[in-house]
């Protein structure tokens, strides 16, 4: 409370910017609250699709699948590609472990490719040289809201070898490269509502393609999945409320403090430690629900608007380096990113002791990738690129 006065004295928002749930409003919360009182759409396909034809729509896209995540997503992808035991994908050395595992779990091996350091892509030279003749797909991304810097070298690439392009899309829903949102190039595109992500469902996410033939496979895929129980739907709904008091209200400083912890008890993680440890988990793989669709829904219609006050605040962080003679993240000619986050290389003191950096800067620090497969320790050879980010990339708070 005392920092909190001293807070107001010097004209500061008692709020600290937001990593996670920061596009939850009061119209979700109270979306949330009736979902939680009425079970009767909960498991309602039209609402579902409804969601998916509005995304489709609003990305640019022929087609959209909805997921209980990102990775199921992923996942859904690898299946209608008709990925098998025996195939290669080649993935960034510098991803999420639910990338890895989500290929593993299908027994399809992955090979690591170094990223550039310019935006934390994929580095087109680096993904040439890992191809063999098992190679059938090529995993690209676009971190931390930039557009990766060789995304048309690398779609180049697949054309010429006949290989498949999976863009992850989880961190830049909404970015746009020539006038086109990013995951319309490659084959398939997946994007992520998790919570930390671009706007949320709790847990979510989505599989687009432009391809007639890939889409109805998806749509097979997505027949197939199982529906998340009852309980996992109020697991992830109240996990919403939660992060609504904890980390969105506009008085979170109080709620944060007072209200939030009333439903932490019954809140949701989003990776377990069985998953990151490379097991599946029971519920994996499953199909969203219309009560998390209908939270998308009125999420995805704030997207654009989240997305410019993100890069409103970039400007700022844009300042910050130039005043600290930091390097500014790279905005490839042509995108326009979203920046999810702002991600900076430091000195890897900064990184190592981030609690302390977080102080000195007197903002919330972001170290995501503390490790080659985010967020375990797990190393990979012959990445040196990667190896720098897991060692000095830092990301700022855009919310
Ligand atoms: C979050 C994330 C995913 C997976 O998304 P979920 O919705 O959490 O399954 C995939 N790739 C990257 C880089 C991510 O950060």
């Amino acid at each position: 409370m005392a920092n909190g006065i001293g807070r107001v004295v010097r004209g500061k928002s008692l709020n600290d910017p937001s990593f996670v749930a920061a596009t939850l409003e009061a119209d979700d919360l109270m979306t949330i609250r009736k979902l939680l009182a009425d079970r009767s759409r909960w498991f309602d396909e039209e609402v579902v699709h409804a969601y998916e034809n509005a995304f489709a729509r609003w990305n640019g896209s022929l087609a959209a699948f909805a997921f209980m995540g990102g990775r199921a997503a992923l996942s859904a992808a690898i299946a209608a590609l008709g990925l098998r035991p025996g195939d290669e994908v080649i993935i960034p050395g510098y991803t999420c472990i639910v990338v890895p595992n989500a290929f593993a779990f299908a027994g399809v091996k992955t090979v690591c490719a170094d990223i550039e350091l310019d935006t934390y892509g994929l580095d087109a030279s680096a993904a040439q040289k890992a191809i063999t003749p098992n190679t059938r797909a090529i995993l690209l991304h676009h971190l931390y809201g930039l557009v990766c810097r060789d995304y048309e070298a690398i779609i180049a690439l697949a054309q010429k070898h006949g290989i498949y392009v999976i863009e992850d899309c989880t961190h830049s829903t909404g970015a746009e490269y020539k006038g086109m949102k990013v995951g319309n190039l490659g084959t398939v595109a997946f994007y992520s509502s998790e919570h930390s992500k671009v706007f949320t469902t709790g847990q979510g996410g989505l599989v687009t393609t432009n391809d007639a033939a890939i889409a109805a496979r998806l749509r097979n895929a997505w027949e197939a999945a199982e529906s998340p129980n009852p309980a996992r739907v109020a697991g992830v709904l109240i996990t919403l409320v939660y992060d609504y008091y904890k980390f969105a209200h506009p008085r979170r400083w109080l709620t944060g403090r007072f209200v939030a912890p009333l439903y932490r008890r019954r809140a949701l993680i989003s990776t377990t430690d069985d998953e990151l440890r490379g097991r599946r988990p029971p519920h994996y793989g499953q199909r969203m629900p219309g009560a998390l669709a209908v939270i998308g829904r009125q999420q995805l219609a704030k997207v654009d608007r989240f997305n410019a006050r993100r890069r409103e605040s970039a400007k700022h962080w844009d300042r910050w380096c130039e005043n600290t003679k930091h390097a500014k993240p790279t905005v490839v000619p042509g995108s326009t990113p979203i920046f999810l986050r702002y991600p900076v290389l430091a000195a890897p003191e900064w990184k190592r002791d981030s609690a302390a950096t977080a102080r000195r800067l007197g903002t919330p620090l972001g170290v995501w990738f503390a490790g080659n497969y985010h967020p375990t320790q797990i190393t990979i050879a012959n990445c040196p690129h990667a190896d720098e980010a897991v060692a000095r990339c830092i990301n700022f708070p855009t919310l």
